[in-house]
C-alpha cells in the first residue's frame, strides 16, 4: 500500500460500471449503525445513475445483505456479506445463512466478553467485533485475535473502522467484483470503485488490475489512485454524472 494521493477523479461516463461502498461512502458514519440511512433524494440519484448505465451500478458492503437491502433502493444490484451474496435488482436476500466455525465464533465470544464495551455482530459466516464504544482496548482486542489462530479456520481477520472483522477467504470484495465485471450488465465496462475503508483495499487492487479507477473516500493510506474528501464529495461527484 502506498500514501494515496490527493487527485480528484475524472468524470465517470456512461461506459462505466460502478461499485459504490455504502456506510462511509454514500452515508455517513453514526456511532450506531442502524440509524445510517442514504440522504433524502440520493436513492433516486442511485436509480438515475443506474439508468445511464445499463443497470451496472452495484451497492457492495459488508453489511448482511438483508441489512443492506433495507437502506438502498431494492432495484439496484446489491452484494451483502463482503461479497459473499449478491442480488441482482428486485432479488429477494436469502433466508439461509451459513456459520462460522465454532473455533471462530467461541473465539470473538471470548475476547468479547474480556473486553468491556465491545460487541459481536454476526452475519452469516462473517463475525464482526465493535469497539467503537471501548477504543482504547484496540491494542488488547488486536492481539488477543492474532493469538486465537483463525487462520486455522481458513479465516482472515481484518482491521477496519473501529472494528475487527473475521471473515472466511471467499467474502472477499475484489473477488466479487472480479466475477461480476464478467457477466452482464457489467462486462465490457469500466469498473469504478469508491470506498473509504479497509475491506475496499481488496476491491481497489482487483480493479487497478482490471484497469479501472479507484477513489478512497477520506485520510489514510491506499491502493486507490484518486481520493473524494468525504461522503459529501462523493454525492457531487455522482450528481455529476446524474446531471449530465
Ligand atoms: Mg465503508
Amino acid at each position: 500500500m502506498t500514501m494515496g494521493n490527493d487527485l480528484k477523479p475524472p468524470p465517470l461516463t456512461a461506459g462505466d460500471a460502478l461499485f459504490l461502498d455504502f456506510d462511509g461512502t454514500l452515508a455517513g458514519l453514526q456511532e450506531d449503525p442502524d440509524t445510517v440511512f442514504l440522504a433524502p433524494g440520493l436513492g433516486k440519484v442511485l436509480e438515475n445513475i443506474s439508468s445511464k448505465l445499463n443497470g451496472a451500478l452495484t451497492i457492495i458492503s459488508g453489511r448482511d445483505a438483508e441489512d443492506l437491502s433495507g437502506r438502498v433502493p431494492t432495484g439496484l444490484w446489491r452484494i451483502g456479506n463482503h461479497g459473499l451474496i449478491e442480488l441482482a435488482p428486485d432479488e429477494v436476500p436469502p433466508e439461509e445463512r451459513a456459520s462460522a466455525p465454532d473455533a471462530v465464533s467461541g473465539a470473538f465470544r471470548d475476547i468479547s466478553v474480556r473486553f468491556a464495551g465491545t460487541r459481536v455482530e454476526t452475519k452469516g459466516p462473517i463475525l464482526a467485533l465493535h469497539y467503537r464504544q471501548a477504543p482504547e482496548a484496540v491494542a488488547g482486542i488486536e492481539l488477543a485475535l492474532a493469538e486465537a489462530g483463525l487462520s486455522d479456520a481458513g479465516y482472515r481477520v481484518q482491521h477496519g473502522k473501529f472494528v475487527f472483522e473475521a471473515k472466511p477467504e471467499t467474502a472477499h470484495k475484489g473477488k466479487a467484483i472480479a466475477r461480476m465485471m464478467g457477466t452482464a450488465p457489467f462486462a465490457g465496462r469500466r469498473a469504478v470503485m469508491i470506498g473509504d475503508d479497509t475491506t475496499d483495499e481488496d476491491a481497489f487492487e482487483a480493479v487497478n488490475q482490471l484497469g479501472g479507477l479507484t477513489v478512497k473516500v477520506g485520510a489514510g493510506d491506499t491502493f486507490a489512485q484518486y481520493r473524494l474528501a468525504s461522503v459529501e464529495t462523493v454525492h457531487e461527484y455522482l450528481k455529476e454524472l446524474a446531471g449530465a
